[in-house]
């Protein structure tokens, strides 16, 4: 069931005041969740929020999740976790390194608890499990960039604003590819979703939206492969150009792995 949250995380839907635009006959705006917070990204805190609803709904006290040394995913997390008066736990892949990423200093001041796993025990499913499950109690697990059926539906809230508006097209980038899954389950009126992976050779989103949204039936997807410029969170001079020269016109800032 989809409930709208509307008024619980509004975001503002901006128009692109371009000549290329103007001159292309097209409208393009964009939906400004990185306003929603100053910390997170605001798809991140939608991904979440099916699952703090269900913690809180369960009476559980932790939120026990995982992610690499730059998981903005944990950052969310830990973030959404300690606004609703939660405890979150992040395991994270590698050994605790001398120096701490500023992701995972982050955690830290939003008071995550960081426990450091072997790169080869993180990687062995049966591993992680028990160990998880005999560390902690009364918690609530998220997987990792909240793929999941319910991370998917949080993200579908996205689209109880943009349907408003009724677009021809919606583009998200693709990491996960939660978001998207989302953006598909709650389409309003035969929008034509379009998603770019920020992954080189992610090639399995369909199979990943099945098991999303746990059906076989939906419209698929139109993915653009290759704008990933070589694979995760890579970049060239030109995009970063391109980046500084949007900023400058629009005054809206964009970052390098996704938007
Ligand atoms: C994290 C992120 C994505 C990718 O989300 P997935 O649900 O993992 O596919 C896309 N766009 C932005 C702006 C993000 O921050």
């Amino acid at each position: 069931m989809i409930h709208s949250n509307i008024n619980k995380f509004k975001f503002e839907i901006e128009k692109i005041h371009s000549d290329f635009f103007y001159e292309m006959g097209v409208d393009v705006l964009i939906a400004r969740l990185d306003k929603i917070n100053n910390i997170v990204s605001g798809n991140k805190i939608f991904k979440l929020n099916n699952f703090i609803e269900d913690a809180i709904k369960n009476k559980k006290n932790t939120i026990v999740t995982k992610g690499g040394y730059y998981s903005n995913h944990l950052v969310a997390t830990a973030f959404y976790t300690k606004q609703n008066n939660l405890n979150s736990v992040g395991i994270i892949r590698g050994e605790k390194p001398k120096l701490l990423s500023l992701t995972l200093k982050e955690c830290i001041e939003h008071g995550m608890n960081l426990q450091f796993v072997s790169r080869e025990d993180y990687d062995n499913h049966f591993f992680l499990n028990s160990f998880i499950n005999s560390s902690f109690e009364n918690y609530e697990f998220i997987p990792e960039g909240g793929f999941e059926s319910r991370g998917a539906e949080g993200a579908s809230l996205i689209m109880d604003q943009i349907n408003l508006l009724d677009p021809s097209h919606v583009i998200t980038a693709i990491g996960t590819a939660t978001t998207l899954a989302g953006l598909i389950k709650n389409n309003g009126n035969n929008i034509e979703i379009i998603g770019i992976p920020v992954l080189k050779g992610l090639f399995d989103i369909e199979n990943r939206i099945k098991y999303l949204l746990k059906s076989n039936s939906f419209v698929p997807p139109t993915i653009f492969h290759d704008y990933h410029f070589g694979g995760y969170a890579k970049f060239d001079n030109v995009l970063i150009q391109k980046m500084n020269e949007f900023y400058l016109l629009h005054k809206i800032p964009t970052d390098f792995v996704y938007t």
